[in-house]
């Protein structure tokens, strides 16, 4: 898994997807730069997305707000107060970990040392391994996994003052049981705003503290009734924006999976108070749904109902995702009642209220809200693509097996020869088929290797052309993920290839 993962960056790199931000500075970390083919996959992610939402919904309209808001928004929202993560540092080796992810990782070694242990003890008793785990199950080792899956449950958004010092214990216990950073010197466990600030105006007087949006769904929130009136919207209906989000996040581990500069795609459905459950499984549905129709496989997601809730939720899944690092989240799906725009009205002393024509009264509406990270779901695409794959004559072919709607590039076409006229011919080609589709150009090497490095691009269909085409005016078009070839006419390939990447 760890092997696959290493692939899947290196992958992202040579083939010109995802780079290290400021590399020749050394990087920086938590941050990355989309290439010349991640450019397009992201756009076409983004489009994908906001064509399901916006353009097949006729009550969901498009915003586009600006990533500096004002201050007060963060103080309404809760994340001044409560956007935190609890940090805790080692003495001796000066390492700042989050704790909640250290304690994932005790908990995640722990249970590996339970598998060998269980599985060695059930070789030396020929027991089968489940009586020996049923047996294990009161072993020390376990109670600490216990212990430690009890904290994390409880640690989520809502961490108490009093829960930091039960989650410093525990590390120090952990550390002992099993241990993962070599040293028992610890301090309080702090909580650490994940807000980057920055400042407004020139002067050192007046200038403003700003904060850079961690989330784009605020901006929705206070320009809800501006795109009510204006669009004279009806409830239920939904705003929906794409754009960047900043956090400072701690771990900074997991390539494009946590970011500190990332983008969110976000729709707020507004709803009559009292209907939210309807919508939240109305919205739970109708996003797997969209999940599912890009054919990455029905097994590699599942949902992830929240026990422990936000203070601003009343019922929340993620839809989690099988990444090369196991399962976790892609998207959530949250009921956030009428929460965040209560305290709009309450912190602007504006009323955020919608007039219901058929109930003849006003009240502030209810919320359903779908959020994913485009990055993510760039890394699920992208991750779930690469393949290595054994050919029937004993070589390996890597193909990046992208949805053909996603792919950056449609088609590569390539002239068998460098001569006799047929680059001409696939140039023409090209020329024709540009206006409607991403193609590319390709005449190096021989035409098996120009195969292989589309493959490896993710590119659905390789188009080439021959002397026969000369004759007859047809070409060869290969598929990429059956390497099926077949000889169709020029006049036939604009149909042939929208078929199957047309969103
Ligand atoms: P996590 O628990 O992974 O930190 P979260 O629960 O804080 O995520 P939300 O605040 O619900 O995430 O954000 C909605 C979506 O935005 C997430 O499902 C994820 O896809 C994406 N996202 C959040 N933080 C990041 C990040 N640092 N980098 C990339 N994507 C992110």
């Amino acid at each position: 898994q760890e092997d696959k993962f290493k692939n899947v960056i290196s992958h992202a790199k040579e083939y010109g997807y995802v780079f290290q931000s400021s590399e020749i500075y050394d990087g920086l970390s938590a941050v990355y730069d989309y290439a010349q083919n991640g450019v397009e996959l992201k756009k076409n992610i983004r489009e994908y997305w906001w064509k399901a939402m916006v353009q097949m919904n006729e009550n969901i309209v498009g915003l586009d707000s600006a990533i500096f808001m004002h201050p007060t928004t963060w103080k309404a929202s809760g994340h001044v107060d409560a956007f935190n993560d609890p940090l805790i540092d080692n003495k001796d080796s000066k390492k700042r970990y989050r704790a909640d992810v250290l304690i994932e990782d005790y908990v995640g070694k722990l249970d590996a040392k339970i598998e060998k242990e269980v599985a060695k003890a059930a070789k030396r008793f020929g027991e089968s391994f489940d009586k020996v785990q049923f047996l294990a199950t009161n072993s020390r080792v376990v109670g600490y996994k216990e212990k430690g899956d009890a904290i994390l449950k409880r640690m989520g958004q809502s961490l108490e003052k009093e829960d930091l010092a039960d989650v410093k214990a525990l590390i120090e216990e952990l550390e002992i049981a099993c241990p993962l950073s070599g040293s028992r010197n610890w301090t309080e466990v702090k909580q650490f705003n994940l807000m980057f600030g920055t400042k407004l105006g020139a002067s050192a007087e007046s200038a403003m503290d700003l904060y850079l949006r961690p989330e784009t769904a605020q901006g929705i929130f206070v320009n809800f009734l501006n795109v009510q009136k204006t669009g004279r919207m009806k409830i239920p209906f939904g705003i929906a924006q794409t754009g960047k989000a900043f956090r400072n996040e701690i771990v900074a581990r997991q390539f494009i999976f946590r970011m500190r500069e990332f983008e969110q795609m976000e729709m707020q459905f507004f709803i009559k108070p009292g209907t939210q459950k309807e919508w939240y499984e109305h919205w739970k549905e109708a996003r797997m749904k969209w999940h599912l129709s890009l054919g990455m496989g029905e097994d590699n997601y599942r949902f992830h109902d929240h026990e422990k809730l936000a203070h601003y939720a009343d019922a929340a899944a993620d839809i989690e995702f099988r990444f090369p690092f196991g399962f976790k989240e892609l998207e959530g799906i949250h009921s956030r009642t009428d929460f965040d725009l209560k305290a709009h009205e309450e912190f602007s002393g504006k009323k955020l209220q919608y007039f219901d024509h058929e109930e003849n009264k006003s009240y502030v509406p209810y919320v359903l809200e779908t959020s994913i990270g485009l990055d993510r779901m760039f890394l699920a695409v992208f991750s779930n693509s690469l393949q290595e794959e054994e050919l029937e004559n004993g070589t390996t072919r890597t193909v990046l097996k992208l949805p053909a709607v996603l792919a950056p590039t449609k088609a590569a076409i390539l002239p068998l020869v460098k001569k006799d006229g047929l680059p001409e011919v696939a140039r023409k080609i090209m020329e024709d088929l540009k206006w409607d589709f991403n193609v590319t150009y390709d005449e190096k090497d021989a035409v098996g290797r120009r195969y292989r490095r589309q493959d490896a691009n993710g590119t659905p269909f390789c188009i080439t052309v021959d002397h026969d085409t000369l004759e007859d005016d047809s070409v060869t078009i290969r598929h990429r993920d059956t390497m099926e070839q077949k000889r169709v006419k020029i006049s036939e390939l604009k149909d042939i290839i929208s078929e199957e990447v047309s969103m």
